[in-house]
């Protein structure tokens, strides 16, 4: 059997092995082969992760000697020796995902140097004080990556070391100083290690590889992967490259560079460098760099090379880049190229400009939109005149607004935050390991760091506001107090960011409703004249149905009813039909209730200007409008106790006999949508004539026609639908005929039960439109409560991946999918031009839209702030 090839050379590859290399490896195997400076390397294979991960972490045969070969070809290739006492070779050992995962996996730096080759390097560069920096560096990175040492052993040495001294920077700190701290870091590993701290560079090599390859399993990693749906199945290829020093000296520098602005898309030279630095210090946001626009004057040979070179690579990949690079003594090396994160603002500009600019089309541009992204763009935003002062300043790391109250370390952000509870996380700096915070948090606010530190870039392409490098704030951990200047904030005290500005302000700022852009406008309108799925929205109400429209909703998918019953004001009349004893009370009670039903969908009606509008009858579990079993037993008992007003007693009792006449043990699986209808045909008679007259009230009054459709939920029965059209029409026909007047109406059902799916071809005899509730379709096919899904087993399933999704949240495509397939199919086996579609969450998640684009459907349905998603979505199921 041939060996499997695991490793790749740096000339042997191209940008387009993004999955078997890495989008680093292809990266700057890209690079290389179009003639853009990088180090030498190559990169063991995604492959080779996988197969490790799927062995109990055992390497597979040949792997390790690959890995000799390679390095050997690398040696020979740079004319250097792994740890040599002459002419030494250092690597980076770098971690490198398909989907990039900016700082949630490892890379370790200066692998291969030892107590020869530190000599060696010493005397090559003619700076000792270089020299053993690297070693130091390495000795920490390694010792806590690879073997796990904790890192404030390292840091407290280090500090004492600098105290012990009298001074205050690292590079305070001289070339004996150093010496002396590579010691003591030997010592620290070894101690640790218990005496098996290996100095051997070429196992160390092999440990580092096996090290990247077990960071793909970490839990910042883990926690990532989920919050951007990327499977876990992948892999990382582990890509080893020739060390360049930004670390020796003043002619040397690093720094991350972006071909336009991440935060607004505008076309401007962005980035941050540091000189005589390594390149973590500018990622991992621990000294805060200077801004690119600064190197001109420090490094201008190497600033001009560079901005020529990001061109070309925006050239090349026609898109933002994110670049990484090193200047070692004014020479410049790329070091990663990858599509830059970006907000939601800024694709929307960079797709529209990179168009206007001849590089793309429109429909390329569309493709490089990220629908669920578009979620940002609606969100609330600080009023230009609010009057208040910001107490404190920092980076405008990523825009947009944030209120909340502030936390100091991320557990507390994702146990507050996953409440519902508003918090901003205030840290020193905010490192990877800080991801499940800053998920749940509204913004972040740090004291150190730049605009291109992981965090900045997490928070980027989350649309997280984040004001970064706030000098002027003191924060104390374990106090947990926030000062600044003489103001002094405590855990929980409100504070407001200003990720657009920078600005931070002492207390609440009331933010103001989302405005659309033109960058928005203008792409969106490409996506409309792509797409074949119909977009609609779900809204029950004038404010919500206007929302929809401005938004680009061509209708109104599902306008439920039962919200419009559930009112303070009306619940005693609907408690009154429901508990009524005779069809005379009961049709008194719904007297009652018509008129403000028929407000109701006068509001949406004319909303929606003429657009159709599909209301749903009545479809609530019967408990949510009766008082609470409980609740009325005890009030029973208090009314016995206190020996009361006996007539108030006897009402509690003729209550409390029909609550439990009523009662149900499985609400949602009872008495709910058309079966209640079934029992009560006075309520869909009584809505029918509600609508009906809505209908005629609004054309009469705005001359716009209106699309009424008239929806029976929860059908799983032919007969259901027959009986219940019958009853619809006969309402619909008898108030026409009152009203001599003429209306165009259809009558349609969902199909939210398996057995409705099932049996669509009978269904469709009684039916002009299906409208798939993937909800609680999702919930009867699957066997999940809903409403119980988030407090139990299902969010375990989800992070043990027994479930890769949540069912609720996209769609289950292999079960409950063939369920809506089939539902079309039979459908329109009957009725060849039976409209159907879809509403529900499922109609505003983009994978979910694609899914449904396939599956024929005519249109989906969504929440009015998802409709803009959904467009997108929908033309991106086209492309
Ligand atoms: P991440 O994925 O966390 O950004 P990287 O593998 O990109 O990790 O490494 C982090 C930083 O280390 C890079 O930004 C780069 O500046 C520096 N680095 C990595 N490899 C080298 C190298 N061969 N020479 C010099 N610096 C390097
Ligand atoms: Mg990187
Ligand atoms: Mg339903």
């Amino acid at each position: 059997m041939s060996e499997e090839r695991y490793i790749y050379d740096l000339a042997d590859g191209d940008g387009t092995m993004r999955s078997l290399l890495g989008g680093k490896g292809a990266g700057v195997a890209e690079m290389n082969r179009v003639g853009v400076p990088v180090p030498d390397a190559f990169t063991v294979t995604t492959t080779a992760c996988v197969q490790t991960m799927n062995n109990n972490g055992e390497w597979p045969d040949g792997l390790a000697d690959q890995i000799a070969q390679g390095l050997k070809r690398l040696e020979e290739r740079t004319g250097r020796t792994l740890g040599g006492s002459e002419r030494p070779l250092l690597v980076s050992v770098r971690s490198g995902a398909v989907h990039s995962m900016p700082g949630m996996m490892d890379t370790i730096l200066n692998l291969g140097i030892s107590d020869e080759s530190v000599v060696a390097l010493a005397e090559e560069f003619g700076n000792e004080r270089f020299a053993w920096d690297c070693y130091r560096r390495f000795i920490q990175m390694y010792g806590e990556v690879v073997e796990g040492v904790p890192q404030n052993l390292y840091e407290d040495a280090l500090s004492e070391l600098k105290h012990h001294r009298g001074v205050d920077q690292d590079t305070d700190l001289d070339a004996d100083d150093l010496k002396g701290l590579v010691e003591t870091f030997k010592q620290i590993s070894n101690d640790h290690l218990g005496g098996a701290w290996t100095a051997d560079p070429r196992e160390q090599l092999n440990r580092a590889v096996n090290a990247v390859f077990k960071s793909w399993g970490n839990p910042r990693a883990e926690v990532y992967r989920r919050a951007h749906n990327i499977p876990a199945s992948l892999g990382t290829a582990v890509n080893i490259m020739q060390m360049v020093f930004g670390n020796r000296g003043d002619t040397s520098a690093t720094g991350v560079c972006f071909t336009r602005n991440p935060s607004t898309g505008e076309k401007a030279l962005y980035g941050e460098f540091l000189v005589n630095a390594q390149g973590e210090d500018v990622v991992a946001g621990i000294r805060t760099p200077r801004p690119m626009g600064e190197m001109k004057d420090v490094l201008p040979e190497a600033y001009e090379q560079l901005v020529a070179t990001m061109h070309k690579m925006e050239q090349h990949y026609k898109d933002m880049q994110d670049m990484e690079f090193t200047i070692e003594d004014g020479k410049l090396y790329l070091l990663q190229t990858r599509n830059g994160k970006r907000t939601a603002a800024a694709a929307l500009k960079v797709a529209s400009d990179l168009v206007d600019e001849g590089v793309i089309s429109q429909e390329e541009a569309l493709l490089r939109i990220e629908p669920g992204q578009l979620d940002q763009l609606l969100h609330p935003a600080i009023p230009p005149e609010h009057g208040q002062i910001p107490i404190a300043k920092g980076l405008p790391a990523s825009p947009g607004a944030a209120v909340g109250g502030v936390v100091f370390d991320a557990d507390t952000a994702a146990e507050r935050g996953s409440k519902g509870e508003p918090v901003v996380l205030v840290r020193f700096e905010t490192t990877p390991d800080d991801i499940h915070g800053v998920i749940e948090a509204q913004g972040i606010l740090t004291a150190h760091g730049g605009m291109t530190s992981h965090a900045a870039v997490v928070a980027r392409g989350m649309g997280k506001p984040c004001v970064a490098g706030a000098h002027g704030i003191k924060i104390d951990p374990v106090g947990k107090t926030l000062t600044i200047g003489d103001r002094v904030i405590k855990e929980g005290e409100t504070i407001t960011l200003d990720g657009t500005t920078g600005d931070v302000y002492g207390e609440k700022i009331e933010l103001i409703p989302p405005q659309i852009n033109e960058d928005f406008e203008r792409v969106v309108q490409w996506a409309d004249s792509v797409r074949r799925l119909g977009v609609r929205a779900n809204a029950d109400n004038f404010e919500d149905a206007t929302k929809a429209r401005e938004l680009g909703a061509e209708g109104i998918g599902l306008c439920r009813t039962e919200h419009m019953f559930m009112a303070q004001d009306r619940l005693p009349a609907v408690r009154r039909m429901i508990l009524a004893e005779s069809s005379e009370q009961r049709a008194a009670a719904l007297e009652e209730i018509l008129p403000m039903q028929q407000s109701d969908f006068e509001g949406v009606f004319t909303a929606m200007k003429g657009l159709p509008v599909t209301v749903r009858l009545l479809d609530p579990p019967l408990h949510e409008f009766l008082p609470n079993l409980v609740e009325q037993s005890l009030l029973v008992q208090r009314l016995e106790m206190s020996g009361g007003d006996s007539e108030e007693l006897g009402e509690a009792k003729q209550t409390l006999a029909q609550v439990k006449r009523l009662h149900e043990l499985n609400p949602m699986l009872g008495t709910r949508g058309c079966r209640l209808a079934m029992l009560y045909p006075e309520i869909p008679d009584m809505q029918t004539r509600a609508i009906v007259r809505a209908a005629l009230a609004v054309r009469e009054r705005e001359g716009e026609t209106v699309g009424v459709e008239i929806m029976i939920p929860l059908v799983a029965l032919s007969q259901e639908l027959e009986t219940q059209r019958a009853i619809v029409v006969a309402a619909v026909e008898d108030e026409l005929a009152q009203a001599g007047a003429e209306l165009d109406y259809t009558v349609g059902t969902m199909i939210e039960l398996p057995r409705a799916a099932l049996i669509a071809d009978k269904i469709a005899e009684h039916a002009d439109f299906f409208s798939f509730g993937t909800n609680d379709l999702t919930q009867t096919a699957i066997g999940i409560s809903r409403d119980d899904a988030e407090n139990g087993f299902l969010t375990q399933y989800v992070m043990d991946r027994v479930l890769e999704r949540n069912p609720f949240e996209t769609i289950d495509v292999e079960g409950v999918g063939q369920l809506v397939e089939m539902g079309v199919e039979r459908g329109r086996s009957v009725k060849p031009k039976l409209k159907t579609g879809v509403c529900g969450e499922h109609g505003g998640d983009p994978d979910s839209v694609e899914f449904f684009h396939g599956a024929g459907l005519d249109y989906v349905s969504c929440s009015p702030f998802r409709v803009p998603i959904a467009r997108f979505a929908a033309a991106k199921a086209v492309l």
